[in-house]
């Protein structure tokens, strides 16, 4: 493979909201570009014209830009290929009269009635449905005369009558397909305008791609598509097909079954990061299991090692990356989720970096903020209860001693706590932290101890105290 010379490309239609499964898509082709350090194109499959708009077309953009897969030939880049297929029609147009010439396609007459009897009874047979071939034999010239007189038509690749037609996916390994399975597609509608799997060879011939790696469901498009780019005498990329993206129900993932789509997720707070990473071993199994940036993941990725078999979207494996993303984010990226201002401004940056390894997401900071800083309080119903059985005189020691001892050695001041309490691990550690936090779980507890500020860590143990006296239940 000449290294340099790779170029791949990520064609979308427009037709709504980018879901993981097209996302790792894009991520695949931007990784294998990027390997080779080749090109990655972004080409907009809009000739679809009612289902195109502008502001889709903006939406995609800034999903993929999110991620962090920019592009070299694709909207905003000045570049003198044309990147949206509406805007290609001439080419397309070009192609299909010189395959005509050729007599390398015909044109079909065959009315929408006589196609639709001709599946039934097909189907009635028990056959796949498939073009007989009825205009096959028409005289080219005669054929002519009758589109140039009005008569409607489409245009038909002719493809080979018998034999078996093969290639060699990059991700699948051989390929083979027997051309009477393989009907001749219409590559011309009526309208003039291109059939999908026309433009989108020959965009991807003319902008000089030379690996498509696309969802399987297109697997058997290629067969048609190789053909048709032979002959126009185009240089045939190498295709390479990737095994579905799967829901818990093993059904492919599509908008319409819920499958997120990438807007969500960023709405939801998930960083780019976790996708890319998340994605990017979706079916692959990559050697590094750490948060790797875009450009290790490039380094690492090879095809060949791609998944053949479905696999399925996992929402806890998302979350994972997530938190890992969350743990390695620099403080500045996550300073502006932070809004409320209980935080004194010397202690923003360490209370960012205690308790981003338990963010999910990084609207969370505030949540953590109001635990360690205000003096809101932290307990509720639930908890109350569980830290009665300790009794009042269990936090009103802590709170002494945490009012005199120096907080920033954590080993002997747990000693301290110990000692004074006579209680060890989670008989001390558990309703310590419940009452200074109001939760189970989170950073290390030294840490918080020395983070809070000590009027607030009083209070909470206070509040404690007061829940644990007794008859402090019957009196609420
Ligand atoms: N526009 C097509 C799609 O979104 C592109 C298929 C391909 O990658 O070749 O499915």
């Amino acid at each position: 493979m000449d290294h340099q010379a790779v170029r791949t490309r990520f064609a979308p239609s427009p037709s709504g909201q980018l879901h993981v499964g097209n996302l790792r898509t894009a991520l695949f082709n931007w990784l294998l570009a990027r390997h080779h350090r080749g090109a990655f194109v972004l080409r907009i499959e809009d000739s679809d014209a009612a289902r195109s708009d502008a502001e889709r077309i903006e939406r995609l953009q800034g999903d993929l830009e999110w991620l962090g897969l920019g592009w070299d030939v694709g909207p905003g880049v000045d570049s003198p290929v044309a990147w949206q297929q509406s805007r290609r029609t001439d080419l397309h147009a070009e192609a299909a009269g010189r395959l005509r010439h050729m007599d390398a396609a015909y044109y079909c007459f065959c009315s929408t009635e006589r196609l639709a009897a001709l599946r039934e009874r097909q189907k009635k047979a028990g056959h796949p449905p498939r073009y007989d071939g009825c205009c096959a034999g028409l005289d080219p010239v005669r054929s002519a005369e009758r589109v140039a007189a009005g008569e409607s038509a489409v245009l038909r690749l002719r493809m080979p009558a018998e034999g078996s037609l093969r290639f060699i996916d990059a991700v699948r390994g051989e390929q083979s397909f027997q051309a009477a399975d393989l009907d001749d597609p219409i590559i011309q509608r009526a309208d003039g305008s291109a059939a999908f799997l026309f433009a989108n060879a020959l965009d991807d011939a003319l902008m000089g791609i030379t690996h498509v790696l696309r969802g399987e469901d297109h697997l058997s498009n290629t067969p048609r598509q190789i053909v048709l780019l032979e002959r126009l005498g185009q240089s045939v990329p190498v295709y390479g097909h990737l095994s579905l993206v799967v829901d818990d129900q093993g059904a492919p993932l599509s908008k319409r079954r819920g499958a997120p789509g990438v807007g969500t997720l960023r709405d939801e707070g998930v960083e780019p990061a976790a996708i890319a990473n998340y994605l990017a071993r979706l079916g692959n199994p990559a050697p590094a299991d750490g948060l790797e940036p875009l450009d290790t993941l490039a380094a690492d990725f090879d095809v060949t090692r791609l998944s053949r078999r479905p696999v399925r979207f996992d929402r806890r494996q998302l979350d994972y990356w997530q938190s890992l993303a969350m743990a390695a984010a620099p403080v500045a990226r996550l300073r502006p989720a932070l809004r409320v201002d209980c935080v004194p401004g010397d202690r923003v940056a360490a209370f960012i970096r205690l308790v981003q390894p338990n963010l999910r997401r990084a609207d969370e900071l505030n949540d953590w903020a109001l635990r360690l800083f205000s003096r809101q309080s932290v307990l509720n119903g639930a908890l109350e209860a569980r830290l009665r059985p300790s009794g009042a005189a269990f936090f009103e020691t802590l709170a002494g001693l945490l009012e005199s001892a120096a907080t920033a050695d954590w080993k002997p001041l747990r000693a301290e706590l110990e000692a004074a309490t006579g209680r060890r691990g989670g008989a001390l550690m558990k309703p310590l932290r419940q009452a200074l936090t109001g939760l189970d779980h989170g950073p290390a507890l030294g840490d918080i101890i020395h983070l809070m500020p000590a009027d607030i860590r009083r209070l909470r143990l206070q509040q404690a105290a007061a829940i644990a006296a007794p008859g402090a239940d019957t009196d609420a």
